[in-house]
């Protein structure tokens, strides 16, 4: 393979790096990834898809595919906690809590008034390869798995990188324009100076991937179970099913273990472990993998210096808890990809990627924290029932036993966990972490309106069209078409929301657009426009009158708002887009 030279070169071809070639294939962007494995995750990792990334998937065309494979909400909307899964002691098989979670259950309403999809789950394992499908059909040749980046210079206006072919140890100078690392945090952001923060690592946690016939113990219908053993704290764990089918039908598991020391078990002797927890002495299992990983709660100082940008795990790690992990990597991406491509494609200056970290950081650093608090707060519920880390063996049969008696006193103990489990919601239920974020820094032109209030445990989302925030979404329709407010975003292109007398803004835009060289996108809603707001949803919303306006970004984003109409709507538009593309 001879030099190359491309605009953008991605070093990682994990959920972030995937997407991120997706992303920038639909803008256009002619990109290489390179990803030193030779094949996707064979570990399932990350599990929960949340909604906005459904949507990311959904703008992009991956959504059906990913949907086609995944668990569907009512396999997956709630979490237990249960002593064991099978057995029949007294304090064996016993449910002790579950509540509607992500989505499930009595949840499932309001989170479909929140978007056009509910969330889905599907781990790495089998979400990587439909990415790396949907990668390699946009960019054919340019998406190298088994090649590794071995280093790489900033010249001040282009990167000059190092890339080995695992396979034949042959290498390739690839010249770039910016270099994103989606690595994990593995090499690109230490080498141009980035420090992750945070405390060190917080705990290990260990986990056994395996595949057993589980049909006759299992209650489906849960993302998580957590298993709070009688006896030993250090059996306590939580179970998730992996796929590829789900349910009763699910063959492949995935246990997590924490805290614990690393090194405990390998793939033989975890076995008589599964067992025993389980409580299932004949179950056949076989076992694929055990990992130790450090749960860290950590966060990029930068996300950007000169033409490197970082990315996904790579400037953000935090515990599992609440599933933001991935989704957040996944979203950085999407913001990211539109801005270069506006810079690549001459319509926006380099300015505008500054505004990746202005707005991606902060949401890294709330995602962070949220997970952390979340999963410090999961120890106060198993706590409140007896059986957190910390109740040593010989009181947790005694409180479980407290927890479960039919008396008077044991309805008090059960009153008093409920109340406890309840203030769990923060940690599955927090749809407003899931689409709620919003940029108050960055490539938006606000309009000096404050942000709705935001309910403290995140489980309520109140939509809102104020400049950073996700457009929201209502049903509407052209004639048999119905569709999200979200579809009417492109991918490249900017939209210019209006009322049904917005046809002014309309006719500014289009004389906008051809000065700026972008492409907007003009629709009116309402009576008389070009969709009908089928059930009053988008009226609700909107937050313009019928000559207002809104100007959103290819990611989704509002940019901009007109609560009406303008005497100069030109003037004021050009204003905007010279702000928003720093020109
Ligand atoms: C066991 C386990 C369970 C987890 N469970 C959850 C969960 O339930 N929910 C959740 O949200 N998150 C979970 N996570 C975290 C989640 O998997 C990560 O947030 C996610 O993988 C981050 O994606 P990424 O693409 O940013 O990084 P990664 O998935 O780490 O991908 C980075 C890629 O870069 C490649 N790479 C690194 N250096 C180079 C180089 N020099 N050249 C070429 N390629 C390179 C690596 O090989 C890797 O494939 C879990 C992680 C683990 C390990």
């Amino acid at each position: 393979m001879g030099a190359i030279e491309v605009p953008v070169l991605i070093v990682g071809g994990g959920g972030c790096g995937l997407s991120a070639s997706v992303f920038l294939s639909d803008q256009g962007v002619d990109h290489l990834l390179v990803e030193r494995h030779p094949d996707t995750s064979r570990v399932p990792k990350a599990h929960y898809l949340n909604q906005r990334t459904m949507e990311i998937f959904r703008q992009h065309g991956v959504a059906d595919d990913v949907l086609a494979e995944a668990a569907p909400l009512d396999k997956f909307g709630k979490v237990r906690w249960q002593t064991t899964l099978a057995g029949d002691g007294p304090l064996e098989r016993r449910l002790i809590h579950e509540m509607d979670a992500f989505g499930g259950g009595e949840l499932r309403e309001v989170y479909a008034a929140a978007g056009p999809l509910l969330p889905a789950k599907l781990p790495q394992m089998w979400l990587e390869p439909i990415l790396r499908r949907h990668a390699e059909e946009r960019n054919p040749g340019r998406i190298l798995f088994h090649h590794e980046l071995v280093s790489f210079s900033d010249e001040g206006d282009h990167v000059v990188a190092e890339v080995r072919d695992l396979e034949t140890g042959e290498s390739t100078t690839v010249t770039a324009q910016y270099l994103i690392g989606a690595d994990g945090g593995r090499m690109v952001g230490a080498e141009v100076g980035i420090e992750l923060q945070g405390p060190p690592g917080l705990v290990n946690t260990t986990t056994v991937y395996f595949s057993a016939d589980l049909s006759q113990w299992w209650e489906e219908g849960t993302l998580i179970t957590h298993f709070l053993s009688p006896e030993d704290p250090d059996l306590s764990c939580n179970l998730i099913e992996m796929g590829p089918r789900w349910g009763k039908e699910c063959e492949q598991w995935g246990l997590h273990f924490a805290p614990g020391p690393p090194g405990r078990w390998d793939n033989e002797s975890v076995v008589p472990r599964i067992r025993e927890l389980l409580r299932i002495p004949d179950l056949e299992v076989t076992v694929h993998k055990v990992t130790d990983w450090i749960v860290h709660a950590h966060l990029a100082d930068r996300y950007r210096v000169g033409r490197v940008l970082i990315a996904g795990d790579a400037a953000h790690r935090q515990p599992p808890a609440v599933g933001l992990g991935l989704n957040t990597g996944i979203q950085d991406a999407h913001n990211l990809a539109w801005k270069l491509a506006a810079v690549l494609g001459g319509r926006a200056t380099d300015g505008l990627i500054d505004t990746y970290e202005a707005e991606r950081r902060p949401v890294g650093r709330e995602n962070v924290d949220w997970a952390v608090s979340a999963a410090v707060h999961h120890q106060a519920v198993i706590d409140a029932v007896g059986a957190g880390h910390n109740i040593p063996a010989g009181r947790r049969r005694q409180r479980l036993e407290a927890y479960f008696d039919p008396s008077p006193l044991g309805d008090t103990e059960r009153a008093r966990a409920l109340e406890i489990f309840h203030t769990h919601r923060g940690g599955c239920q927090s749809l407003d972490m899931e689409v709620g974020f919003h940029y108050e820094d960055g490539a938006i032109v606000g309009d000096g309106s404050e942000p709705p209030a935001r309910v403290p445990m995140r489980n309520e989302h109140r939509p809102t069209s104020r400049p950073g925030h996700r457009l929201p979404h209502a049903w509407i329709a052209a004639g048999d078409r119905r569709l999200s407010t979200l579809d009417l975003t492109g991918r490249t292109d900017f939209t210019l929301i209006t009322g049904p007398q917005g046809t002014r803004w309309c006719e500014a835009a289009a004389r906008v657009a051809e000065k700026f060289s972008v492409r907007v996108t003009t629709v009116r809603i309402g009576d008389g426009g070009e969709y009908a707001d089928v059930d009053g949803g988008w009226a609700a919303v909107r937050g313009i009158s019928d000559a207002g306006a809104l100007l959103v970004r290819p990611d989704q984003h509002v940019a901009w708002r007109a609560t009406d109409g303008a005497r100069d709507a030109e003037e004021a538009l050009a204003e905007v887009f010279a702000a928003m593309l720093d020109r």
